[in-house]
């Protein structure tokens, strides 16, 4: 059915898909079709199964169809789906956020990391009264306009630096500089803004106190520091990356983990920056489906199933996976390195960790991923489309899981000498 169904979405549907980077365009083949998921498994059309790896790129951070979450679903939408009047569920998950992350005081909730982004920047050139921005190389932040430079995930994937629509002027006042290196900040610059722990270019961690450094700079010159924490928030950490690396930036972007499957983004901060957003402010943000209830019941069923043992038991399986797969190459003469920060981490077919976009860009040239990736896919384990990926784990992702996969991989290693 995969190849029916993909060949009636090609006529109606752009690539047939409805993200590039769930195209097979950069490993070959014909993308599955997703029938239903429950736990770390996704069916596809033909019934086969797969150990899921992919689990939409991060919301998936409990496994498919947790009860708890279904339950939360199912209650919400008998009450209706959206009214445009507040609602409890709103300043429930908006008190739970708050709890979580330190220095977060207020938060506003929008449809998709996207948003969550684009806002933070307006908010940052509304707050500080200047346009420049400065982002590093391979970082993603969804796709708005000023955003669009040299990003990670799939725009590397495509092997595109940016888009064809975007004018010239839409991106004047972005600077893109190179991750890793303390970049030149004056008083013209309204905000940096980062991945903490870059995941869109594969798992590039930052050097040791290269965070703090760069909260430094920015404090330096009046430069508001923007963590994009729409991976690493809720996943890293209860307090995702700024709380694991121990350094606070001035705003917050959260998406993906936090709608618990369903559409939601949001940004956040410190009162003080947080009185700028309208109605208390001047800069405009607005929404007819934000702070849906039943994204918000559902997210807040995801948040209260992570909790500090939660956070530990995902990182012992990442530590599983990695090793495993480490080892696995290593008994088989082929170069791979698989960094990984906390649950968090990608394979590069190379012998060292890249540290920036230019050396992530070149381990991934061999080919050998899409290699690697159908060898994994015919056998029933389901990794990102793309070599730029993060591998996404949950917690029904059982150690019994991981060893599963980790035999399969041992087969596809071989089948790749
Ligand atoms: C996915 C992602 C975004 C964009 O979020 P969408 O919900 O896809 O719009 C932004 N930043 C980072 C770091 C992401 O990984």
């Amino acid at each position: 059915m995969n190849e029916e169904y993909f060949e009636r979405a090609k006529l109606v549907i752009p690539g047939g898909v409805n993200s590039p980077v769930r195209s097979f365009r950069s490993v070959g083949g014909t993308p599955y079709f997703v029938d239903r998921a429950e736990g770390p498994y996704v069916w596809d059309s033909d019934g086969q199964r797969y150990i899921d790896y992919v689990m939409s790129y991060g919301p998936g951070i409990v496994g498919h169809s947790h009860p708890q979450i279904i339950d939360a679903v199912q209650q919400s939408s008998g009450n209706g789906a959206t009214y445009g009047a507040p609602t409890l569920g709103e300043v429930e998950i908006a008190e739970e956020i708050c709890s979580r992350v330190e220095g977060v005081e207020m938060i506003r909730l929008v449809s998709s990391g996207t948003e969550a982004t684009m806002t933070a920047i307006r908010l940052a050139r509304g707050v500080t009264g200047r346009d420049k921005i400065v982002k590093f190389s391979g970082h993603y932040h969804g796709h708005a306009d000023s955003l669009l430079a040299a990003g990670g995930s799939g725009v590397a994937n495509q092997g595109i630096s940016g888009s064809v629509g975007v004018p010239t002027s839409a991106v004047a006042d972005t600077i893109v500089t190179p991750w890793n290196e303390i970049p030149d900040l004056d008083d013209s610059t309204a905000a940096l803004i980062l991945e903490p722990l870059p995941a869109n270019m594969g798992v590039v961690p930052p050097k040791e106190n290269f965070l703090q450094d760069l909260r430094i700079a920015c404090d330096a010159h009046g430069v508001l520091l923007i963590f994009d924490e729409v991976i690493t928030g809720f996943r890293l950490a209860m307090g995702g990356a700024s709380q694991w690396f121990g350094v606070q930036p001035d705003i917050w972007c959260f998406g993906k983990v936090i709608g618990g499957g369903l559409p939601m983004g949001a940004y956040g901060g410190s009162r003080e920056i947080m009185r700028h957003v309208a109605p208390l402010g001047d800069v405009y943000q607005a929404g007819t489906l934000s702070g849906n209830p039943i994204a918000t019941a559902a997210g807040l069923a995801q948040l209260r199933l992570l909790n500090v043992d939660a956070y530990e038991k995902l990182e012992k399986t990442a530590e599983r996976l990695s090793d495993g797969l480490s080892n696995i190459f290593q008994s088989t003469g082929i170069d791979v390195v698989v960094p990984r920060v906390g649950s968090l981490l990608s394979i590069f077919f190379t012998n060292q960790n890249p540290s920036n976009f230019d050396e992530a860009l070149a381990a991934a040239e061999n080919g050998i991923y899409a290699d690697f990736f159908h060898s994994m896919l015919k056998r029933g384990v389901a990794l990102a489309p793309g070599p730029y990926e993060a591998l996404f784990l949950s917690l029904a992702h059982t150690d019994e899981i991981i060893d599963q996969t980790l035999e399969i991989a041992r087969e596809a290693a071989e089948e790749l000498t």
